[in-house]
């Protein structure tokens, strides 16, 4: 499917759009920007928030853990969020198995903004970087980070088609 929306595209990984804006875009008419807003703006307005997980991994000598992909662990007492066993995403034949405790982090120790905080303090912040945003005729926000919002797959295919009509439209 990736090939196929790729067809006929020049593809170039391992860059950072923001170390060298005005190279990228020279390159563009219109860039989709799925990186986080305030990090475009250099962060003139102040930073926002996020929440973050450290993964922790273990192999366990048994060929069936928790009998599902995902257990998720709300209880204020449990140090973990959800626990992973990756094997049934693919049902996977082995004698061992693998799963990954999910453990919530302070953004900035790990370094990766996973969960925003939509708080009032950040939901204000974002609406001004949105203004400044919304003054760049080049520029088309996508995705969880450029929105600041938590989506999961569905929604974020979904929002990508609404853009995508829109800016077709
Ligand atoms: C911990 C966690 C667990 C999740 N679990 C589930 C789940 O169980 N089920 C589910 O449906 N969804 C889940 N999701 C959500 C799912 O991962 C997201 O909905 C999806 O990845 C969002 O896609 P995206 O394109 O918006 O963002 P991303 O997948 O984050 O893609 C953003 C892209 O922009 C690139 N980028 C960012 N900044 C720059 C820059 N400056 N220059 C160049 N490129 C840049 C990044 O490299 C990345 O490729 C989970 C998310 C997290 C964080």
């Amino acid at each position: 499917m990736v090939t196929k929306m790729l067809e006929g595209a020049d593809v170039i990984t391992g860059v950072d759009f923001n170390q060298d804006q005005d190279k990228w875009r020279a390159k563009a008419r219109k860039v989709l920007y799925t990186g986080a807003l305030d990090e475009l703006f250099g962060y003139s307005l102040g930073h926002l928030e996020y929440r973050s997980v450290r993964f922790e991994d273990e192999r366990i000598e048994t060929d069936n853990w928790q009998g599902v992909a995902v257990v998720s662990y709300t209880s204020a007492d449990v140090p973990y969020t959800r626990i992973i066993e990756h094997k049934h995403f693919e049902w996977v034949d082995s004698p061992v198995t693998w799963i990954s405790r999910e453990y919530p982090e302070e953004f900035g120790k790990s370094g990766e903004p996973y969960y925003p905080i939509n708080n009032e303090r950040n939901n204000e912040l974002y609406r001004k970087y949105r203004d400044l945003a919304d003054q760049c005729e080049w520029l088309l926000l996508g995705g969880r980070l450029a929105q600041y919002a938590y989506f999961d797959m569905d929604k974020t295919i979904r929002a990508a088609l609404d853009l995508a009509g829109k800016c077709n439209g």
